[in-house]
């Protein structure tokens, strides 16, 4: 019974996504999903994106969390549209929310959509938003282990970004062990590795995000 309500819940997100992502591609918005656990620098790298690239591209950024508009406002400082989704205890965001957060946002001329998602590496893998591209963020101060706990997001994701580089030599991380693992279980998926803090590696995301748009 259980499954079944499961699999009802899923087909409906799928049916909305589907409708999402030929909307997307009628206006040319290339949308991304970011996905990561809790505490990875999810919004950190975003206002850092806004920086470098609001000034030449049109862009927006739909934040997910579970409460508070805290990441919304951090995204707003950088000059960029932001809209806060809360899902009011829901680890996940789903396509029903992407669509009605749709409304607050100008999609005018707009070229790049980021939906932050909530800090949560198990279902936000299993939840489609419409999306052009998943992107994957793991920490280095998660650890080298933890993620192969977690290979659904490794499988989903076009893109990893590993953040917080410049941490190693302090934390358990080892680069070339991700590396492999995920070559194993995703050989298509790109791998750049980043300190959001620092500004180090990002260039090479920035160049990943503008390749894309109206594609
Ligand atoms: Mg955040
Ligand atoms: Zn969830």
């Amino acid at each position: 019974m259980e499954i079944e309500v499961h699999k009802g819940v899923l087909s409906k997100n799928q049916e909305l996504a589907d409708g999402l992502r030929r909307l997307f591609s009628d206006i040319g918005l290339f949308v991304v999903n970011i996905m990561s656990g809790p505490g990875a620098g999810k919004t950190t790298l975003l206002e850092r994106t806004c920086e470098a690239l609001a000034p030449s591209l049109k862009m927006a950024v739909i934040e997910g969390d579970i409460q508070s508009s805290e990441d919304a406002e951090r995204i707003a400082r950088k000059g960029v549209s932001a809209v806060q989704i809360n899902t009011g205890g829901g680890c996940h965001l789903d396509a029903k929310m992407v669509k009605d957060a749709l409304g607050r946002l100008d999609l005018g001329g707009l070229e790049l959509l980021i939906i932050e998602n909530v800090g949560n590496l198990v279902c936000p893998a299993t939840f489609d938003l419409g999306e052009s591209a998943r992107v994957m963020l793991l920490s280095t101060a998660e650890g080298d282990e933890k993620p192969l706990k977690y290979p659904l997001m490794f499988t989903r994701s076009e893109l990893l970004i590993i953040n917080k580089t410049d941490l190693l030599g302090h934390v358990d991380f080892d680069v070339e062990r991700v590396r492999e693992y995920a070559a194993g279980i995703n050989p298509a998926m790109e791998i750049i590795a980043v300190s959001a803090k620092t500004g180090e590696g990002m260039d090479a995301w920035y160049d990943w995000l503008v390749a894309r748009p109206g594609k």
